[in-house]
């Protein structure tokens, strides 16, 4: 198994879990002309395409849904919440009602409704979700499974809570939201106080101190491969990022030094392919 994440950041995020025989999209946040132009970027046909996975509605998981699916014939995997939702969103949609009856259109017949907690298999890849705290509908994070090696990705999240930190013991690679500096977020001068109050929330975006906390007191140390994702491009620097994660992970007790690599991931470009 092998993982590339596309893009990732307020601004759009995607990323692809592929075996030899299965490749899967996860969210399509980015338009569908730069998901394309990066799927090939990265070697991937889309005609080759197995499926796509959508997490949750937020424009910068789903927006370029409709139009991508013209360009793939594969089912979309998405929690009936989660597509309720999708029909309804309205950011960065100028006639709510016309992009409703275009997005119904796009995905009829195209659907494989999941749920959020429930196991599903897509070609040889096992898919164990679970419910993340975040301000959408439904949104899940995951574990993919194959051939004994566990990935899992979780994007959008406001803390780690028990089940949480349950599921990403044992993981090979974790995909995960480092989203702010809490000090660069609260310094901001372009979010609203109501702004900053959604994003710390518990129900908001994961904080580079957040992740670090983990790292340092709970990470099992498994995984070789950490990506760091969804970094904001007004609160957070990726070199600040990089380096909290990195300390943390250096003050870990020496008897549980971990030989874990960070990765940064970017808005406009997708990481190296991350293999097993
Ligand atoms: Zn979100
Ligand atoms: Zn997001």
């Amino acid at each position: 198994m092998k993982l590339t994440v596309l893009g990732s950041g307020s601004t759009g995020n995607a990323v692809l879990i592929c075996t030899e025989k299965t490749k899967v999209l996860v969210d399509c946040g980015l338009s569908a002309k730069e998901t394309l132009r990066r799927m090939a970027q990265v070697g991937v046909d889309c005609a080759d395409l197995n499926a796509i996975i959508i997490t949750h509605e937020h424009s910068d998981h789903a927006c370029g849904l409709r139009v991508f699916l013209k360009s793939v014939d594969c089912q979309v995997y998405i929690s009936e919440a989660t597509e309720n939702s999708y029909y309804t969103t309205r950011k960065n949609v100028k006639d709510v009602a016309s992009e409703a009856v275009k997005r119904r259109d796009a995905l009829k017949n195209r659907i494989e409704k999941i749920e959020s907690s429930v196991d599903f298999r897509i070609g040889d890849i096992d898919f164990e979700p679970f419910s993340v705290p975040h301000d959408a509908a439904d949104n899940f994070g995951f574990v993919a499974v194959n051939d004994g090696v566990r990935v899992a990705t979780l994007t959008d999240l406001g803390c780690l809570t028990t089940l949480v930190k349950e599921k990403l013991q044992g993981c090979d690679a974790i995909v995960i939201e480092s989203n702010h500096s809490r000090d660069m977020l609260r310094a901001c001068p372009l979010y609203s106080w109501d702004l900053k109050q959604r994003i710390m929330a518990r129900t908001g975006h994961l904080s580079n101190e957040d992740l670090s906390e983990w790292l340092t007191h709970e990470f099992d140390g498994a995984a070789r491969h950490i990506v760091l994702a969804h970094l904001s491009q007004r609160a957070n620097e990726p070199h600040l990022a990089r380096l909290m994660a990195q300390t943390a992970l250096q003050m870990r007790p020496s008897l549980f030094k971990a030989e874990t690599k960070i990765t940064l991931s970017h808005h406009k470009e997708p990481t190296d392919w991350i293999g097993f």
